[in-house]
């Protein structure tokens, strides 16, 4: 009796749940569980470099493009799960992504740790978001995967602290836009904010999805041209190649 009656009660509850707040998977719109398992296996991948398939990484002056941890694709249902964190309130997903940021971070540690330590905590930076997004969400989704970063980072021994001192100034918002057009949207739009303390001269950058590069490659130029060397990125998922899903492992679904 107390069994089939605390069953009753969980699905009387959860409908009650569902009129209230009707739950979905932020993935594929499963009903019932904000999260489904299928969609999480899209956050499960090992964490790999994508800086080859962001172009606008390059920094045009021979060195290396800033090496960029990623753990998914950007597309189907994780495509859909960001979107709806960063701009549908689907604040639940903080969660899931960062600890999905926090997997990126270990596998920087594990593979370039050594150069994220040095005098003083290494910077960890929220790539900004447009003003107009910031006002429209009211909150700094790529500040906490930073949170999440930092926190990993220092966990692992690499002493680390969430630095927001990147603001995005002006430039009409990012989406729609082609890379060369995002490229030049950015130019001298992204600085390098007052800040009450000397910064140290290493910082990683975080935001939620590496998309051309463009809007990367402008925060880079604004830290180094500030004397802070970012020494590495991290993000949750990046948009495969065109045509290919070259340096991932594995297939997408
Ligand atoms: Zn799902």
């Amino acid at each position: 009796m107390h069994g089939a009656g605390g069953a009753w009660w969980r699905v009387a509850g959860r409908e009650l749940l569902g009129l209230v707040l009707p739950i979905a998977c932020a993935g594929c719109g499963a009903d019932d569980v904000p999260w489904c398992d299928g969609c999480a296996q899209g956050l499960a991948r090992p964490a790999w470099r994508v800086e080859g398939r962001a172009a606008r990484l390059d920094r045009m002056d021979g060195r290396p493009p800033v090496a960029v941890w990623a753990v998914a694709d950007f597309a189907g249902p994780v495509r859909r799960a960001v979107s709806a964190w960063k701009d549908h309130g689907r604040a639940d997903m903080t969660a899931a992504l960062g600890a999905s940021a926090r997997r990126a971070t270990r596998a920087l540690v594990d593979e370039a740790g050594e150069s994220l330590l040095g005098p003083g905590p290494v910077l960890v930076v929220p790539a900004p978001s447009t003003p107009a997004a910031r006002r429209r969400r009211g909150w700094d989704p790529a500040g906490e995967l930073a949170a999440a970063v930092a926190d990993e980072l220092t966990r692992r021994g690499c002493p680390a602290r969430r630095a927001p001192v990147l603001r995005r100034t002006a430039g009409a918002d990012q989406a729609g836009l082609s890379a060369r057009a995002r490229s030049r949207n950015l130019s001298g739009h992204v600085h390098v904010r007052r800040w009450p303390s000397a910064l140290p001269g290493r910082a990683v950058l975080v935001d939620d999805v590496l998309t051309t590069g463009a809007t990367f490659a402008a925060c880079v130029r604004a830290l180094e041209a500030s004397g802070i060397a970012v020494v590495a990125g991290v993000v949750v998922a990046s948009t495969p190649s065109p045509g290919s899903g070259a340096g991932s492992p594995g297939p997408t679904f």
